[in-house]
């Protein structure tokens, strides 16, 4: 007997949903759909699927309601579906516990990818928590796997902040509550480059960690590959 992983799809359109269940089967998953919201927490409560891809836009009950209602009993990967990707700032806003965001319209090569990764971070026995960041709150020191960075205040909190949570994307807006104490209001462009500031001293040192998630802000990944390997 196969033991795939098991992946709902909660799709209200049908030949979209039936598309993306091929490519995940073509990837080796063993994929459900689900049509409607309404029945979908019970669906998930009694099949344990090891992911869920969940639109938003539902009829009966909508994807953000049955985002809530499954965090409450299960810590099971959730992937949002979204068809604008102007909300997703307000998803991040919301606090969902979602694993990530996929706007569409998407490749379903590339919701198969997304899919993933998600497994993968929530494996236990690959998703590394980060004692690989060192942070000296009271000194403003900051290491890598033992290598000292030489960061400024506002990119130590925002390695901090970042690395705090492995795998979850951060929304420019979340960041700059992070940045500076004083609630000073700054443009996302400012956000963007203490980014790259940031993610140039990491790579001085061979490492790459922090992702930008298009259209949405940053994310800090262990399972990024490091500068040294690419290429
Ligand atoms: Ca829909």
């Amino acid at each position: 007997m196969t033991s795939k992983t098991h992946i709902l799809v909660v799709e209200d359109e049908p030949k979209l949903a039936s598309l993306v269940r091929d490519y995940l089967v073509a990837g080796g998953f063993e994929a459900s759909i689900l049509e409607q919201g309404v029945g979908a927490v019970e669906w998930i409560r009694e099949h344990q699927p090891a992911a869920i891809l969940l639109d938003i836009n539902l009829p009966g009950l909508d994807g953000l309601s049955i985002c809530r209602e499954v965090r409450a009993f299960s810590d099971v990967p959730i992937l949002l579906v979204t068809a604008r990707v102007e909300e997703i700032d307000r998803l991040l806003g919301l606090e969902l516990g979602a694993d990530d965001y996929i706007c569409k319209p998407f490749s379903p090569r590339e919701v198969v990818a997304r899919v993933r990764a998600v497994l993968r971070r929530s494996n236990p026995a690959t998703a590394r928590p980060s004692p690989a960041v060192e942070l000296d709150e009271d000194r403003f020191e900051a290491r890598i796997h033992g290598q000292a960075l030489n960061l400024t205040p506002v990119e130590f909190r925002l390695l901090g902040k970042l690395a705090s949570q492995p795998g979850r994307v951060f929304a420019r807006d979340q960041l700059i509550g992070a940045l500076y104490a004083d609630h000073r209001v700054v443009s996302d462009r400012t956000v963007d480059s203490h980014v790259k500031n940031l993610r140039r001293k990491l790579s001085d040192l061979g490492y790459d960690p922090i992702s930008a998630v298009y259209g949405v802000g940053y994310r800090f990944e262990w399972e990024q590959p490091q500068a040294e390997n690419q290429g």
